[in-house]
């Protein structure tokens, strides 16, 4: 039996697909601590693994919604914030870890405090990437234009000052680009295909691409509708209102079944009393969560911001993007949809723009098509299981 330490920073989008891992390696016989905080307490200890919390330790925890938006453009303020987790962690975890003596640390590729602690006590590691793997080539993907480049290399420099923080107090790091790449020395779990990976051939034999790791669901969604459109802007920058009455308006007329995912950071009776004032013929449905996976199994159409995980999940289901990334790393999942040809970019947020979009979408079967490759493509990876496997190989 091994004992497995998994860290991961407080998003679900990093956590969702690590849990059907850590199942099955609980399934196996092994033991996982999960590193973790309040908000995805229950959803870890679901799983059966023991949840530790880092709530103390913690500065992400504190940060407010327009701190959350910075860190997505600001790769400094990014930097900074895991600096602080990983030095407010230091003293108490470090002792904690050494003594438990897990056989392998396997850390979000965000969670800079495992890798480091990982380094600090010599532990074999895995980074585990819910984003596409990023090095010099598929940053070229995930760059987007000139002026943003330019941007990364400025907060390069000021991000300098934090790596020199975490030297002193006795972590081997160098650089900036070692918090931010993946290297072809890390043992890495990728949470996709190699055909959906930009620039896979790059990666070294370390790297195991193992598909979405799709959570299973008991939920039946109903769908009344010959077209059902799931609109949702993920669980992190959420905070749009003009753009979800955008979508009730550019839809009201129609015969669509509408789900809105909306988050809780909007007034969500706002919008829900928006809704029923309408006279309109489509059917809406707004909350505040959905299971998205249920949606995602009937739906027609997905209005998504193209985090990773949102992505994977309609590939997944065979359900064709419209596409309106708000961050770099959106822009890249964004752009390689494009270039897959399984959806289309929503222009602006106007009414009609969104109208034409999804009008565009659901009429084209060609979208739907490369929806299907892409499908096919991740079924052909190991899943869970090939992700536990590379674990388990890593802690013999
Ligand atoms: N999600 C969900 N219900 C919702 C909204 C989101 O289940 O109403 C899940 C979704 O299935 C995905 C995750 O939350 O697994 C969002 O991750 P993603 O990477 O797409 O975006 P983020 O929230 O990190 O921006």
């Amino acid at each position: 039996m091994s004992r497995i330490a998994f860290f991961c920073i407080p998003a679900h989008g990093h956590t969702n697909p690590t849990l059907e891992v850590v199942k099955e390696l609980i399934h196996l016989g092994h033991e996982v601590r999960y590193y973790s905080y309040e908000c995805m307490r229950k959803k870890i200890e679901s799983t059966g693994a023991e949840y530790i919390s880092c709530d103390d330790y913690d500065f992400e925890q504190k940060l407010t919604p327009a701190d959350g938006k910075r860190i997505a453009e600001d790769m400094s303020f990014a930097i900074e914030v895991l600096v602080n987790s990983t030095l407010a962690m230091d003293d108490a975890l470090l002792e904690q870890i050494k003594q438990w003596n897990p056989d392998c640390i396997v850390a979000d590729s965000m969670a800079l405090w495992g890798k480091l602690i990982a380094k600090k006590l010599n532990i074999p590691f895995v980074s585990s990437t819910t984003t596409f793997a990023f090095n010099k080539d598929s940053a070229k993907v995930m760059q987007g234009s000139l002026k943003d480049l330019v941007k990364i290399l400025i907060q390069m420099r000021k991000a300098k000052k934090h790596i020199k923080r975490l030297q002193e107090n006795g972590y081997d790091i160098k650089n900036v680009i070692e918090i931010i790449q993946n290297d072809n020395d890390t043992n890495t779990i990728v949470y996709t295909s190699p055909e959906f990976q930009p620039y896979s051939d790059t990666f070294s034999d370390k790297y195991v691409f193992v598909g979405p790791s799709i959570r299973p669901t008991n939920t039946v969604f109903e769908k009344t509708r010959e077209k059902l459109v799931y609109i949702s802007m993920g669980t992190v920058n959420n905070d749009m209102t003009i753009f979800y009455k955008n979508c009730i308006d550019a839809f009201k007329d129609s015969n669509y079944q509408v789900v809105l995912s909306v988050g809780s950071q909007v007034d969500i009776k706002h919008l829900e009393e928006y809704v029923t004032k309408l006279e309109g013929t489509a059917q809406f449905h707004v909350l505040t969560w959905v299971d998205q996976i249920a949606v995602l199994e009937k739906a027609d159409a997905f209005l998504t911001h193209c985090g990773m995980n949102s992505v994977s999940e309609a590939m997944y289901f065979k359900v064709p993007l419209v596409m309106y990334p708000q961050t770099n790393e959106q822009k890249g999942v964004a752009f390689r949809i494009n270039e897959l040809g399984a959806g289309i970019y929503l222009i602006s947020d106007s009414v009609l723009d969104i109208q034409t979009a999804v009008k565009e979408l659901l009429q084209r079967v060609e979208y739907k098509r490369q929806a299907n490759i892409i499908s096919e493509s991740f079924s052909k990876c190991g899943g869970s299981k090939a992700a536990a496997e590379k674990i388990l190989d890593i802690c013999s």
